[in-house]
């Protein structure tokens, strides 16, 4: 069972955070504040505001991710949105792309050049993912927590209020700001569906009663509540215990990645900013205080930073006001905080960035070759042959598939064959959009003739002349 407490004593409130000489009021301990105290129990984490260059790259990179994000199941392309997984009828739209549930094998190529193009990624700068583009941050950051804080104020006084009796005040700011937590997360969950249903007919999903659509309506529901319990309450938990990635760090990372990291030889020893023979660490705990996962990034790299780069920002304005160097926290490598050349390329680079690389033009060269229709010829159920008088008979079945977004056009022809005739039931057939149909073919051959399996092919050419030939063999009686 969770508790709901704040962050343990160490870490000052933000009245109390000013670089002062009156900085060190409150006691400097080794302890590390993590989200989790030793029993288990959960500390809610209180992570003040900050300002700053890296908050406002961040907040300009969440804007323009949750316009993209909003714009792909509405702008068409090649006639559909740029992304529609149309689950239900096994057909995918993907920027002017479309696939059908039999091309789902190039996910392999797709998703093993995005691991390691990921895993070059992070092996040259770190949690970039994690601090500025996952949905998790994106979303907590852009749009839960500005909610949290409009509602309920700042740190402080969200801490304040939580410790607090409940009475009216407090009261009104939890209904209202679940309220709009409620309201967010069905926002995010119906754009999301949108990708699966489209915009339009999530949109009439929306103005009808639920029992006209039940399948859609539980899973709006599911999805809403279960974002409502991610951004209101599970929050970076999500990053510290259930994220795969995360826990990846320690094998991707070594000590040239870029990550986020204290100088401890110029911050140490930690003091008042008015001793003399101490660090350029005051003690102030910004960093802590501004931290989302809670972690003193004082006590070096750790699996809970996800390097948002707060205690960055945090730091730096404390080093401002006391007209000292900026980067007592900043971006670096473990080399480079520990005063060596930071190595950019490494082995493991060139081998993650050929392994990513092999993958996507694998995908690429697999999606662009990829044939715009599928011809498949089984011979029917039954006899292989049937002997009627002197002619022997074999049927088959040709499976048509288009796999183009638009109706198509394909015209099927038996190539001659001495001694062998044909019985086309459709010469020419027209397909929709992902949609197949199936020709009956006879092929007829003489008894008297018959002399063993005879190889014979079907020519189907689409209205665009991409042709594919099917081939087949003839049998009869003995031989
Ligand atoms: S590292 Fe910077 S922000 Fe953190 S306690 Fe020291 S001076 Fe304050
Ligand atoms: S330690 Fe710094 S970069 Fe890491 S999560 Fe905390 S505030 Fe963000």
């Amino acid at each position: 069972m969770s508790t709901l407490s704040s962050p343990p004593s160490p870490v000052p409130a933000e009245a109390d955070v000013k670089p002062t000489r009156h900085l060190n009021v409150i006691p400097a301990t080794d302890e590390i504040v993590s989200s989790l105290s030793s029993d288990g129990h959960r500390r809610f984490v209180y992570p003040a505001d900050v300002k700053g260059r890296f908050t406002w790259l961040r907040r300009v990179g969440f804007a323009v991710l949750i316009a993209l994000w909003i714009a792909l199941p509405l702008i068409p392309i090649n006639g559909h949105p740029a992304l529609f997984l149309d689950v239900v009828h096994r057909r995918f739209y993907i920027f002017g792309q479309t696939f059908n549930a039999q091309d789902v094998w190039l996910m392999f190529f797709v998703l093993t050049g995005i691991g390691f193009g990921l895993a070059f990624l992070t092996s040259l700068l770190g949690r970039v993912w994690c601090g500025y583009a996952c949905p998790q941050t994106v979303f907590l950051e852009s749009l839960f927590r500005p909610i949290e804080r409009l509602v309920e104020g700042n740190r402080d006084q969200r801490i304040r209020r939580d410790k607090g009796p409940w009475n009216l005040d407090k009261t009104w700011r939890k209904l209202v700001k679940h309220a709009l937590f409620l309201a967010a997360a069905f926002a995010v969950s119906h754009i999301m569906l949108s990708f699966f249903v489209s915009m339009p007919a999530m949109l009439q999903m929306v103005r009808r009663s639920p029992s006209e659509h039940p399948e859609a309506f539980a899973w709006a529901t599911a999805v809403t509540l279960i974002l409502y319990g991610n951004f209101a309450w599970f929050r970076e938990q999500l990053c510290l215990i259930v994220c795969p990635y995360g826990r990846l760090q320690s094998v991707l990372f070594d000590e040239d990645s870029l990550i986020i990291g204290y100088d401890k030889k110029r911050g140490e020893p930690r003091g008042k900013a008015s001793e003399k023979d101490k660090g350029d660490c005051v003690d102030c705990k910004r960093c802590i205080a501004v931290c989302p996962t809670g972690i003193d990034i004082r006590n070096g790299l750790q699996l809970d930073c996800v390097a948002c780069a707060a205690c960055v920002d945090a730091c730096d304005e404390i080093m401002d006001k006391l007209k000292r160097p900026r980067g007592l926290v900043r971006y670096d490598s473990q080399r480079g905080l520990s005063g060596e050349t930071r190595r950019l390329w490494r082995p493991r680079m060139g081998i993650y960035a050929v392994l990513g690389a092999a993958g996507i033009t694998a995908a690429s060269i697999a999606v662009t070759s990829r044939s715009g229709f599928e011809a498949t010829m089984l011979r029917e159920k039954g006899a292989p042959y049937v002997v009627e008088g002197e002619t022997v008979r074999n049927s088959f079945t040709l499976h048509l598939v288009n796999k183009e977004g638009a109706s198509e056009n394909l015209r099927i022809e038996p190539e001659p064959s001495e001694g062998l005739s044909y019985v086309v039931s459709e010469p020419e057939v027209t397909i929709e959009s992902l949609a197949d149909t199936r020709v009956r073919i006879v092929v007829v051959g003489e008894k008297g003739k018959y002399g063993g399996d005879k190889p014979f092919q079907i020519q189907v050419t689409r209205s665009d002349g991409e042709k594919k030939t099917v081939k087949s063999r003839f049998v009869g009686p003995g031989g």
